[in-house]
C-alpha cells in the first residue's frame, strides 16, 4: 500500500517574522516559545512523500536497537529560517542544544542510544561535556541517529558579535565538531537564544550555514525547572510537524525520559532529525 503524505512547504521567509519571540530560549518560564499565526500560514506545496514501504519478511532475529532511518522522500532545505517541519504527518524534530552539563550530555546519548529517539544537537563546543563523550556521540552521530548542529563555541548572542566575530564563531565551532566528530554539520545552525538579523544570516550563508534553524516549542530547561514542569512542556508542544528546543544544561530532563517518551508513542510520533526531512543544499 502506498502512503503518501502531503506536506506543505513553509514559503520562503514566513518565519522571518518571529526572532523576537523566540528570547525564551534562556528563560524558563510557565510561557513557551510561541510565534505568532501570520507565520504559520504556510504556501501549499505537495512535494514530500512518503516511498512505499517494503514488504516486511519476519525473520527468527529481529533487530535489537539499531532504528532504520525513516523512511521519507526529503524536502528541499528552504530559504531562510525554519521554525517547523513543512506541511501535515506525525514527524517530530526533538532538538537539544548547548551542553553546560557532561552528565546530560551523557544520558541523552544514552537514552537515544538505548530507545532508537532520534536527536538533533546544536553544541557549544566550549563545553567540555561534547568531547568527554565524544566516544558515546560518535556511532550515534555516524549512523544519523544523532544530528549535530552548529551553536556557535561559546554561545554569544550573534546580533551583538562584530562579523569577525560572527565567523569565528561559527567557524571555530565547525572546526570543532570536525575534528571530534567527523561530521561537516553545515547548513544547519542555531543561534543562541534565537537571536540572529539579515546581517548575521549574511555573514552564516558566507561560511555554507544558511539555515537558521529556531523551533515551535521549548521544554524551558535553559534553566533549571522541575521534571514535572518540563513533561507539562512536553506535553504541550511534543506535536506534529514541531521542533521543539530542549537544552543539556540540567538533570531533569533525565529523569523524566520515560515520561517524555510515552507521550511521543501514545500520540504516534515519529521523531527525527532536520537530516531525515530536508536535502542539504
Ligand atoms: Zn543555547
Amino acid at each position: 500500500m502506498q502512503r503518501r503524505l502531503f506536506l506543505t512547504l513553509a514559503a520562503a521567509g514566513v518565519a522571518s517574522s518571529v526572532t523576537a519571540c523566540n528570547a525564551l530560549e534562556e528563560q524558563p518560564g510557565p510561557t513557551a516559545t510561541l510565534i505568532d499565526d501570520q507565520a504559520m500560514t504556510p504556501t501549499p506545496t505537495p512535494t514530500f512523500t512518503r516511498t512505499p514501504a517494503p514488504t516486511p519478511i519476519p525473520t527468527s532475529t529481529p533487530t535489537p536497537t539499531a532504528p532504520a532511518r525513516p523512511d521519507l522522500v526529503k524536502v528541499a532545505i528552504p530559504d531562510g529560517v525554519i521554525t517547523e517541519l513543512p506541511g501535515t504527518g506525525n514527524l517530530l524534530a526533538w532538538t537539544v542544544d548547548d551542553g553546560s552539563s557532561s552528565e546530560v550530555i551523557r544520558k541523552y546519548a544514552e537514552f537515544a542510544r538505548d530507545t532508537g529517539t532520534r536527536l538533533t544537537l546544536f553544541a557549544n563546543g566550549a563545553y567540555e561535556g561534547w568531547a568527554e563523550n565524544a566516544d558515546l556521540l560518535r556511532p550515534l552521530v555516524a549512523t544519523g541517529q544523532i544530528q549535530l548542529g552548529n551553536h556557535t563555541f561559546d554561545h554569544v548572542d550573534l546580533t551583538e558579535a562584530s562579523d569577525d566575530e560572527v565567523i569565528e564563531q561559527l567557524q571555530k565551532n565547525h572546526d570543532f565538531l570536525v575534528d571530534t566528530f567527523g561530521v561537516d554539520v553545515r547548513p544547519d545552525f542555531r543561534p543562541p537564544y534565537g537571536f540572529h538579523n539579515h546581517r548575521t544570516d549574511h555573514l552564516a550563508a558566507s561560511i555554507g550555514y544558511t539555515a537558521p534553524v529556531l523551533w515551535y516549542g521549548s521544554l524551558s530547561d535553559s534553566g533549571l525547572i522541575t521534571s514535572e514542569q518540563l513533561v507539562g512542556f512536553a506535553e504541550t508542544w511534543f506535536l506534529p510537524q514541531h521542533i521543539v528546543i530542549g537544552h543539556l544544561n540540567f538533570t531533569p530532563v533525565t529523569e523524566v525520559f520515560p515520561q517524555l517518551l510515552e507521550i511521543i508513542r501514545s500520540r504516534g510520533l515519529q521523531t527525527v532529525t532536520l537530516d531525515d526531512v530536508f536535502l542539504k543544499p
